[in-house]
């Protein structure tokens, strides 16, 4: 089911933007915008800003913007539809639906959960249950994972069977495409469905919410399949860089002690549970990307690394500084005695994970640690080689005041001078971390006539829309705005803006949604006059070649009229008079 468009629209009417943002943000009046931390991303100083007038708004510091509808889907994490539903339900308007394209699409995802829904319970059964099952029992029970364990992380098997999942599935019911689209078969060479899992221990994957999307399969041990986990592919209702397993079970333990564990695999995850540390998630066969960490600050400031965050690959160090400044989160790394994962020694020293956890070191305390420890430093060339690759890391990090701190620290630890080392990390002579991943705060945006005269066309078209041309924008991105307000502006749509973003590209998006909650103070005509003038004088000093005596008559009366753009008495039909110049100079 789909809501009706019209319906839609009475809502977006009929709730106020300001008023729903800040159910959840404090807002404060500035000029004719509402200014306030943005809640998407970590901040001190507001950079979010909501304009009543075109019902949008728009983060300076982190991008993010949209409608009342946009915003509540991201604050909420929910479809767009249950976002109309919400605002409907506040505003007291009934919704009428209709069977539409977002209504299938609802119905289309609410099968395939219910099919891995079905999926989760029949592997489940059968490793509880089956005969076939016994290696896989057997196993588990070796890795505490067995019993109640087993139960509460829904573990199941998947039998050694071409096809015996989809068979069931379909006997109950379930269209073949369905299962396709679940990832849970697909079709072979023949033709025929066939199951995508086989001979695996099964560790389901759930949302947030508590619904499985897919599944991470593991071999048992003397398998002779290379791969030793299989992950379901993406579908409709799973994406790996937005999945992390076990949030469902932990998330509760996470906001309450404001710090999440991230591991590698599953069975680390259930390790942490079963030592009592119940605020560990790991990614699914993916390193940790940027939309993770967001998704895990909306319950913790505090990371905890659970993995050998020195091998997570070249960049992961930049990325992770990257992440603890534009999301204010605080990385640390977890240690775990003799390499062991946790997903062991939850077995064999339960209270050991518990101690690494207390005993994580920050990111770039750990990473200093590596180099610095168990090295020989019986020489001068010994100390001085320790601290050449000791300060490769700590320049690696893009506050100047950390690096300086750190500096000091190793200088001690090996007994150089602190003051070399201090000096060195002042200056960042590698610096790979370029310092355009700062993340700006608060910048006061800078307005030019060319954008202001876009946000006017956005929020008062009337009053300017008849004094501006194309020729009149020499920046690209505000000329192609122009164009798609000016294409809109013939469309039949509820607004010029949405009609406008739907064709435009993402450049000129960006620009729009930030002109859309621009507070433009100077009056509309001045705006105007000002890019006029501006246009004619780059026209003019173009045209050195000009030798038909009408045109000379012409450039002489655009100049004269450039000096009555100056006078309010006589502006407006200088303006009118240059325009007129310039579209019949149009090229
Ligand atoms: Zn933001």
């Amino acid at each position: 089911m789909a809501i009706h468009e019209e319906d839609i629209e009475r809502v977006r009417s009929g709730v106020s933007i300001v008023d729903v943002v800040q159910q959840y943000v404090a807002l404060r009046k500035t000029g004719r915008n509402w200014v306030g931390l943005c809640p998407f991303h970590a901040e001190k100083s507001g950079s979010f800003n909501v304009r009543e007038e075109t019902g949008r708004y728009k983060c300076f510091g982190c991008q993010a913007g949209g409608d009342v509808f946009k915003f509540v889907q991201e604050i909420e994490h929910v479809d767009f539809v249950a976002a109309v539903e919400k605002l409907a339900s506040r505003a007291g308007i009934t919704l009428r639906y209709t069977t539409g394209g977002e209504g299938r699409d609802r119905s289309r995802r609410k099968q395939l959960v219910l099919a891995l829904e079905a999926a989760v319970d029949w592997y489940h059964q059968r490793l509880l249950e089956s005969p076939d099952a016994r290696a896989a029992r057997d196993y588990l029970r070796s890795r505490g994972l067995a019993g109640d364990v087993a139960r509460r992380f829904r573990i199941g098997w998947a039998p050694d069977d071409w096809d015996l999942l989809s068979r069931e599935l379909r006997e109950r019911g379930f269209a073949p495409d369905v299962l396709h689209d679940t990832g849970l078969a697909f079709n072979n060479r023949s033709g025929r469905l066939q199951d995508s899992f086989r001979a695996r221990v099964m560790f389901p994957i759930f949302t947030d919410t508590g619904e499985p999307v897919a599944f991470g399969g593991r071999i048992l041990p003397g398998s002779t399949d290379p791969a030793k986990y299989k992950n379901s592919p993406e579908t409709k209702v799973y994406m790996k860089s937005k999945t992390l397993y076990g949030l469902n079970w932990a998330k509760n333990d996470i906001v309450a002690q404001d710090q999440v564990i991230i591991c590698e695999g599953y069975t680390d995850v259930i390790g942490f549970h079963r030592s009592g540390v119940t605020r560990a998630v790991a990614t699914c066969g993916t390193a940790l990307t940027e939309e993770h960490v967001r998704i895990l600050k909306r319950f913790a400031n505090r990371v905890v690394l659970a993995f050998d965050a020195d091998a997570a690959g070249q960049g992961a160090a930049e990325k992770f500084y990257e992440w603890e400044r534009k999301y204010q989160v605080q990385v640390s790394v977890a240690r775990f005695p003799d390499g062991k994962d946790p997903g062991d020694l939850a077995s064999s020293d339960p209270g050991a994970l518990a101690v690494a956890i207390e005993e994580a070191m920050p990111f770039l305390g750990f990473r200093i640690d590596r180099v610095v420890s168990g090295v020989p430093l019986r020489s001068p060339e010994d100390r001085a080689r320790v601290a050449a690759r000791a300060l490769e890391v700590i320049n690696e990090h893009p506050d100047v005041n950390v690096r300086k701190l750190y500096a000091g620290e190793v200088a001690v630890r090996i007994g150089i001078p602190v003051a070399d080392l201090a000096r060195q990390a002042e200056t960042r002579r590698s610096a790979p971390v370029s310092e355009s991943t700062e993340v700006r705060i608060a910048p006061v945006p800078e307005f030019n006539a060319e954008f202001a005269a876009v946000a006017l066309l956005i929020q008062r078209w009337d009053d300017i829309a008849p004094w501006l041309i194309e020729d009149l924008f020499a920046s690209e991105a505000s000329r192609r705005a122009f164009v798609a307000l000016a294409a809109a502006s013939d469309a039949e749509a509820s607004s010029i803006l949405d009609a406008a973003l739907t064709t435009a590209d993402p450049e000129v998006v960006e620009l729009l949604e930030r002109a859309a909650v621009a507070d433009i103070e100077v009056a509309p005509s001045s705006v105007a006059f000002d890019l006029i003038g501006v246009a004619v004088r780059r026209r003019l000093a173009q045209r050195t070649k000009v030798s038909d005596p009408d045109e000379i008559r012409a450039d002489r009366e655009a100049r004269q009229r450039l000096e009555e753009l100056d006078a309010e008495r006589t502006a407006q039909a200088a303006a009118e008079a240059l325009l007129w110049w310039l579209t019949e100079r149009s090229q």
